[in-house]
């Protein structure tokens, strides 16, 4: 399979505004490369030869699939983006892109703040320190968001009233909520764009930042390399990695019998194949993360209490 240039897709999708969250937004502003860059820069490497073995398709997943990076770091693109702070926070810490962001030293901080509908509100998570559990009632959103509305807007006026004042802009906005939109030029590769993509639309990701990571993937990146989408989608975001510990579990379980009429393993069986560096833990998140991967196998079942 050979493949086609994605010069048509470039300008359709040059700045459309995709809207992210209440306000936010992501923007193609340019894209250079296309899945035949990865190509083409492969094939520099591994010489004519591999134009016989393998179509331009199979080669793209072989290089994703062995971790290849350098031949997806042909292509690059650049974003214009709208985002909160506490997500920008997040986005900077991204080294390998090239950032100008808004300068609210020099112009007055974008009008526009995050907000959160009362149906949004999440609870703190108990299992993952960092992360959010389920849905808060809808009558305690109701009032959360009203205080948010009252707070904003709060904070808004006061940030107006130190400029009307004569306050420097780089000190008025000093106390302006982490939930102030910001916008940023942002250019990155696509490897270190689809590294990017796998950590920030990961489930263990804030949901705020994972609803800009799949607006990017999913209108924007699929369209544009579609076979190293694809590949990304079947080697890094639907695959699963299996530590060496997991493997000595696995390999545990299979020579115990599964209980009777069932098709997976009990906990009870999962216990007692455990790593024994994992026995005198009453807590451990590798145990967690182990078993998570066995009902994801079907070897376990997806009810198991603990696995909630
Ligand atoms: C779910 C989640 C939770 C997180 N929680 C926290 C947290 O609690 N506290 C916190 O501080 N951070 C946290 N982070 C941020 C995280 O630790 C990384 O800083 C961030 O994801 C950027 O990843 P990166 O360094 O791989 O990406 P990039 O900066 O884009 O770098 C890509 C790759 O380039 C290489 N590289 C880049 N710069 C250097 C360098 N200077 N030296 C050597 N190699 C380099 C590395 O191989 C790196 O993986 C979290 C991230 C996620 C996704």
């Amino acid at each position: 399979m050979s493949l086609s240039s994605n010069s048509q897709a470039i300008e359709q999708l040059k700045w459309q505004k995709f809207p992210v969250l209440n306000d936010g937004f992501v923007c193609l502003v340019d894209c250079m490369g296309d899945d035949a860059a990865v190509v083409q820069a492969a094939r520099v490497s591994y010489g004519e030869g591999t134009r016989q073995r393998s179509d331009d398709r199979t080669l793209i997943r072989y290089l994703l699939r062995h971790r290849h990076t350098t031949p997806f770091e042909m292509a690059e693109l650049k974003f214009l983006i709208r985002v909160p702070m506490d997500c920008w926070r997040q986005w900077i810490r991204h080294r390998t892109a090239s950032v100008n962001e808004y300068s609210t030293r020099y112009s007055v901080a974008i009008d526009s703040m995050q907000t959160t509908s009362p149906g949004e509100w999440r609870t703190q998570a108990v299992q993952n320190r960092q992360g959010s559990g389920i849905e808060l009632p809808i009558d305690l959103g109701d009032k959360l968001t009203a205080e948010e509305h009252h707070f904003q807007h709060q904070a808004r006026q006061l940030y107006l009233q130190r400029l009307e004042a004569g306050v420097a802009r780089e000190q008025a906005r000093k106390d302006l909520p982490l939930s102030t939109y910001t916008e940023a030029y942002w250019k990155i590769d696509l490897h270190n764009l689809l590294h990017f993509l796998a950590l920030r639309s990961d489930e263990h990701a804030q949901a705020e930042i994972r609803a800009y990571a799949q607006t990017i993937g999913e209108q924007i990146v699929a369209k544009l390399f579609p076979v190293a989408w694809e590949a990304f989608g079947d080697y890094r975001v639907r695959s699963l990695n299996l530590t060496a510990l997991d493997v000595g579990v696995i390999q545990r379980l299979m020579v115990r019998l599964r209980p009777s009429q069932s098709s997976t393993w009990s906990e009870e069986d999962f216990l007692a194949a455990q790593d024994p560096s994992w026995l005198p833990l009453p807590r451990s998140r590798e145990r967690d993360e182990c078993r998570a991967k066995l009902v994801r196998l079907g070897m376990l079942p997806a009810e198991s209490p603990e696995a909630q």
